[in-house]
């Protein structure tokens, strides 16, 4: 039996993971569960899996839930110290990294740093600390295992014995798939009148709203850029990005010989999580066998930068280095935020990130607080840069 905590449980990934422990309850005995204020599905999360941690963010709604869960043995924690404190737990061997944005970096490095196995979907933490979090996991012998679809189906056509961090020589180029989000086709000029609805409404996956926004402006896949640049140690001109609209295909690695290895399944973050879950074995996850007659056609296109100018911040804060990609994930997160609140267009946000990038240099990004100054500093000029707009 492994012990599990899940940072983020109530989200979508969580959910989903769940789902996966359900159906293995000799292999997973979950240890803590968290969630920022949504108490009402953590509560019924407690009562079916029984943690002996649930964590709260916020210290009102923790004492709501502590009240509601008087009269059983869990033990109800608030605060963001509470969350490093689950995850590092002597009794957790794997923590699911599953918050969303970079709330959930201290937690996962503490993960990280206690050597625990990390199943990371939180794709913001890495993006942000970069190199320090990939220094954590070696410094430890931590085990890294990536939940993104993409980066679990790339880690999955690795040679065998592969580990996150490693080069692999004889592999050329990474395709990093992606679904082209639902305005894949929408005339550029409507753009700028997308709602959040609209935009969070993607065509193939049932995700959170951030991410969802994330993958209408394709920063998703920005991001995900920068998150292959570090998992796999890939220079970005080696990996290429693919519209690949039926998502069946979650990525493919290009070998020295002419070998193009894929991962295909359907569209079900249940696989990956399995996948992770049960590494280096295999079992169920519960996801419906995929039917390639179905499918019966894919397509692959390349992505037009004029239309997902994020993609292109993303290229140039790699490219860059330092702390800019904390900057472009900080200014992303605000100006996401913003939209999602109808304060900016959809529009705005590439505009926001590209003039919040546009007030930083490249520095050096080699301690964690540096990382965590780039990240506040961003953030405050990302805000200017929005009530500048509004005024
Ligand atoms: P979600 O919005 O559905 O859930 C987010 C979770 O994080 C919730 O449990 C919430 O309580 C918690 N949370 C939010 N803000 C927090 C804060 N400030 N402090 C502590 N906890 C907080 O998000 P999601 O779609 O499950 O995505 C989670 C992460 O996984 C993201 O980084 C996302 O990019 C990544 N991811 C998601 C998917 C997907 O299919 N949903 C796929 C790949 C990667
Ligand atoms: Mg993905």
């Amino acid at each position: 039996m492994k012990g599990l905590c899940i940072l983020g449980a109530t989200g979508s990934i969580g959910v989903s993971t769940l789902d996966v422990v359900s159906r293995h309850p000799d292999k997973y005995n979950v240890v803590a569960l968290t969630a920022n204020t949504n108490i009402d599905a953590l509560y019924e999360q407690c009562l079916t899996h029984k943690p002996e941690y649930a964590v709260v963010v916020n210290e009102a709604k923790a004492a709501e839930l502590k009240a509601k869960l008087a009269d059983t043995e869990i033990k109800v924690l608030s605060g963001t110290k509470a969350l490093e404190e689950v995850s590092s737990l002597d009794q957790v061997d794997s923590v699911m990294a599953a918050i969303v944005g970079a709330a959930g970096l201290l937690p996962s490095l503490a993960a990280a740093k206690k050597g625990k196995t990390v199943l990371l979907a939180n794709k913001e933490a890495l993006v942000m600390s970069g190199d320090i979090f990939m220094q954590a996991v070696t410094e430890s012998g931590a085990t890294l295992l990536p939940i993104d679809s993409e980066h679990n189906a790339i880690f999955q056509c690795m040679p065998s014995g592969y580990t996150a961090g490693d080069t692999a020589k004889q592999a050329r180029r990474i395709l990093l798939t992606a679904s082209g989000g639902p305005f894949r086709e929408t005339p550029i000029e409507e753009l700028e009148s997308v709602t959040p609805d609209q935009a969070v409404a993607h065509p193939k996956w049932d995700m959170g709203r951030k991410i969802s926004v994330d993958s209408a402006t394709m920063m998703n896949k920005g991001l995900e850029l920068i998150e292959a640049c570090l998992l796999f140690n890939m220079s970005p001109d080696d990996i290429q990005v693919v519209i690949h609209k039926q998502s069946i295909i979650h990525s493919m690695v290009d070998y020295v010989d002419g070998s193009v290895l894929a991962q295909m399944g359907n569209p079900d973050m249940r696989t990956p999580i399995a996948h992770a879950m049960a590494y280096p074995e295999r079992f169920d996850s519960g996801v419906a066998p995929l039917d390639i007659f179905e499918v019966a056609q894919m397509d692959f296109e390349k992505p037009n930068l004029q239309r997902f100018p994020c993609l292109r911040l993303a290229q140039e804060a790699i490219t860059a280095g330092g702390i800019m990609p904390t900057v472009l994930n900080a200014a992303n997160e605000i100006a996401v935020e913003a939209f999602l609140n109808e304060k900016v267009k959809f529009t705005d946000i590439a505009l926001i990130i590209e003039q919040s990038m546009a007030q930083f240099k490249a520095d050096c990004a080699d301690t964690l607080a540096h990382i965590l100054a780039a990240d506040k500093n961003a953030r405050d000029v990302a805000e200017n840069i929005i009530e500048a707009l509004n005024r």
